[in-house]
């Protein structure tokens, strides 16, 4: 017989434990996977919606395990900016952006390629320096950047406005990501000079059926054009959610209906195809 106290002393100690045993083996996979070039990227295109074509795509990591398996990003973001590791695991991505489109930017200097950052990363003046080096290896105007800031990151901060900032003077464009999915949203609209809002995936799938829904993301683009941003609306997946959003004036589309994320060959393949020269 244990006294009561023990046992639940005993049992949050083997939770703790068993917790922090987790995190720490997460973290060191992670560095392994960091080390053996385990992460890679594909690109997800991106529509202008009134002309139909792509102009641009968005890079989204993936993790190829030991064992083959590819890891999503939802997976092992968290683990990164949990343990301190993200700026390593962007960085990772600016690198492997210049490794995989560095011709095919230079051919393309309007192509938008947008890149996504966590929120250390906006707190942290090193990320413009990275920013600034990716841009330096690929080459002065080739293409266009754009850095995708989720809501969550961006706490009003002082440090991360001036980040913010510091990229846009590097004639980097800023996009807010996942609009209408926090809490702040309005606040944050007049805090940070964006130039594009992404209207988040789950307003579009219910916008078509649902006329409450429609009418929130008609308002949500309308202020965004007031606030002289551009608009994009994700996960679009039907021709006809394309069509509701191209007659309320939104200037890009992403979802599986344009396309499916895919390697940078792949890319390379698709961009001539889907644009007008
Ligand atoms: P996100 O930035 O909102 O990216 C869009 C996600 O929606 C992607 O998931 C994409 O594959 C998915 N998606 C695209 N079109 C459709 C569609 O038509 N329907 C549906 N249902 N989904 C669609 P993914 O690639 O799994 O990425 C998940 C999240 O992980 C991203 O959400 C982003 O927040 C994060 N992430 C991805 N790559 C990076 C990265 O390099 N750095 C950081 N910090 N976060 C990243
Ligand atoms: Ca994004
Ligand atoms: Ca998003
Ligand atoms: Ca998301």
């Amino acid at each position: 017989f244990i006294p009561l106290g023990i046992t639940a002393g005993l049992v949050i100690f083997a939770i703790a434990y068993g917790l922090t045993r987790h995190r720490f083996s997460a973290r060191a996979e992670l560095l392994h996977a960091l080390r053996k070039s385990q992460l890679f990227l594909l690109y997800q295109p991106i529509f202008e919606l009134p002309t139909n074509t792509c102009i641009g795509a968005e890079a989204l990591l993936r993790w190829r395990h030991e064992d083959g398996a590819v890891v999503s990003p939802d997976r092992f973001i968290p683990v990164a900016e949990d343990s301190g590791l993200i700026q390593l695991v962007t960085r990772r991505v600016m690198e492997l952006v210049c490794k995989d489109l560095t011709p095919f930017l230079r051919r393309n200097p309007d192509f938008h390629l947008s890149i996504n950052l966590s929120p250390q990363d906006l707190q942290s003046p090193d990320t413009v320096g990275q920013i600034e080096q990716m841009i330096r290896t690929i080459g002065p105007g080739a293409g266009k950047f754009v850095i995708e800031a989720t809501e969550r990151g961006l706490l009003e901060q002082e440090s991360t406005l001036a980040v913010v900032n510091a990229i846009r003077a590097l004639g980097v464009e800023v996009a807010i990501d996942d609009f209408g999915t926090g809490y702040s949203s309005l606040a944050y609209l007049t805090t940070y000079p964006f130039d594009i809002l992404k209207i988040d995936k789950s307003f579009t799938c219910t916008a078509c059926t649902d006329s409450v829904t429609s009418q929130v993301a008609l308002h949500i683009i309308e202020l965004a054009n007031t606030l002289g941003m551009r608009t994009l609306v994700e996960g679009i997946e039907t021709p006809e959610q394309a069509e509701l959003f191209r007659s309320k004036g939104v200037n890009y589309g992403q979802g599986y209906l344009f396309g499916q994320p895919m390697t940078a060959a792949e890319l390379v393949n698709f961009v001539p195809l889907h644009s007008t020269p």
